[in-house]
């Protein structure tokens, strides 16, 4: 289709390559991995007939940037391999020129489609590594440049290697335990800053790795993402959460005013399946879908405005609210408030916490929720940490809260602990 060299002849150019360095100190060179960034999601969610011509064009791209008689090959999906020569341009600006060259928009039928590229590159050359090591070198640079936020190149070094073992590890690891059901829900409540009631709490992961302990969702989350665990992993969570707060409905009055959020990955949005999943698990649960929210992040939104308004409207169908998590951090636009079914938006804990006592970046959270205020959406602010922080927010008039300060991520005992010993009321309330 792109009519470019595939693995086979790529592998037997490199190996001969890889010889010439051996013998008689052939000419160094560099093998270089491209992956893009997000072509699954274009695929899933626009068609496979799209993706294959955002492929062509890409190779046709990586042709004229970089020099004639370059060795480009598709190794399979959206991954191009490449033998880089360092004789006019250095590797490090050749890798640059396709970063730069694929960071650009896409027009194809109706589709607006952004693509950029993860580029990995390893030098051969008095290492004398192998075909096999060379390829796993390039891999863990590209994972690198991934890991990064993608739209980059990494040249490796060996300190990458031990990182994508460990890696390499935990993504069987996390697949296995996804599949055994092995993956726990902490609730982190949220509370009515004025009355200081639990309103309900937000469902997040928590795994249990059966050899090194609890592992962060910060480390775990991306590695479901780029392997598609995620949708399994997501459902399993969306599923426990729900069922829980049915259970709490059904031991608490108080219970029954209780909202449930639960985080949905881009992923779950751009093909759809949370749609149907939702809709399962609600029908499961006997929750009324009035009580769920859904937390998705903005760069959603941006990476396929038509398949993430589909997949919304869907939604608010259903009955379920719907929010914009991490508010501020992306490349927030004001019109996706507008534009798009969106219920309420959580300030994100950095403009909140992380520099001393007060609000770190209070003329921000402030507008945030003046914003929400006229636009009428409902506005959580994370991260509240300190006391002073808790009493600014209540004087900028923001109406709910979540964070350490007001209660910790906690099982499902220590939730209901907490709402006996206060019958719903923070403890920093009734102390103060
Ligand atoms: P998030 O959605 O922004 O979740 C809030 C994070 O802030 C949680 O981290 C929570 O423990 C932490 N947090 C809450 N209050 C405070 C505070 O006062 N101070 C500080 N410093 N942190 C606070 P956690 O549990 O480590 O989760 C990290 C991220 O992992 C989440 O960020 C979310 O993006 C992702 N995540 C967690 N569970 C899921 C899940 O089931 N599905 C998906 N797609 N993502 C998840
Ligand atoms: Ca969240
Ligand atoms: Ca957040």
């Amino acid at each position: 289709m792109t009519a470019l060299p595939n693995r086979a002849a790529f592998e037997k150019t490199v190996r001969e390559a890889i010889d010439g360095l051996r013998g008689s100190g052939g000419a160094r060179f560099a093998l270089c991995f491209v992956d893009l960034d997000g072509f699954k999601l274009v695929n899933d969610s626009v068609g496979h007939h799209v993706g294959d011509a955002l492929l062509v064009a890409v190779s046709w791209i990586l042709r004229a940037a970089l020099p004639p008689e370059t060795m480009i090959a598709r190794m399979g999906g959206d991954e191009f391999a490449i033998v880089l020569r360092e004789a006019v341009m250095s590797y490090r600006v050749q890798a640059q020129r396709i970063v730069e060259s694929l960071g650009t928009r896409f027009h194809y039928e109706a589709y607006d489609l952004s693509v950029r590229a993860s580029v990995g590159v390893v030098e051969l050359g008095e290492l004398m590594l192998t075909y096999e090591d060379a390829l796993r070198d390039a891999d863990a640079a590209m994972y690198q440049a991934k890991k990064l936020g993608g739209g980059r190149f990494v040249i490796f070094d060996a300190t990458m290697r031990a990182r994508a073992k460990r890696r390499r590890e935990l993504t069987n690891d996390l697949s296995e335990s996804v599949a055994r059901g092995q993956i726990g829900v902490a609730y982190q409540p949220i509370f009515d800053l004025n009355t200081q009631q639990v309103l309900g709490f937000e469902a997040l992961a928590r795994w249990e790795h059966p050899r090194e302990g609890r592992i962060g969702p910060d480390e775990f989350i991306p590695i479901a993402e780029s392997t598609g665990t995620i949708e399994a992993l997501g459902r399993s969570v969306l599923a426990a959460a729900c069922e829980q707060l049915a259970r709490w409905r059904d031991t608490f009055e108080l219970a029954e005013s209780w909202t449930m959020n639960v985080n949905v990955a881009a992923r779950q949005i751009l093909n759809g399946s949370i749609v149907e999943d939702t809709r399962a698990i609600l029908a499961r649960s006997g929750l009324p879908a009035g009580r769920l929210t859904l937390e998705i992040t903005e760069s959603v939104l941006l990476d396929n405005v038509r398949v993430a308004n589909e997949t919304l409207l869907a939604l608010r169908e259903l009955g379920v609210r719907i929010c914009i998590d991490d508010f501020g951090t992306g490349f927030s636009s004001l019109q996706y408030l507008q534009r798009f079914p969106i219920d309420g938006i959580k300030v994100d804990r950095s403009f909140v916490s992380g520099s001393g006592e007060g609000i770190a970046s209070e003329p921000i959270v402030e507008m945030l929720i003046t914003l929400s205020n006229v636009l009428e959406l409902e506005v959580v602010v994370e991260g509240i940490e300190t006391h002073t922080q808790m009493d600014r927010l209540q004087r900028l008039g923001c109406a709910m809260g979540q964070g350490f300060l007001l209660g910790k991520p906690m099982s499902p005992d220590e939730a209901i602990g907490l709402i006996q010993a206060g019958s719903g009321r923070s403890a920093v309330a009734s102390s103060m």
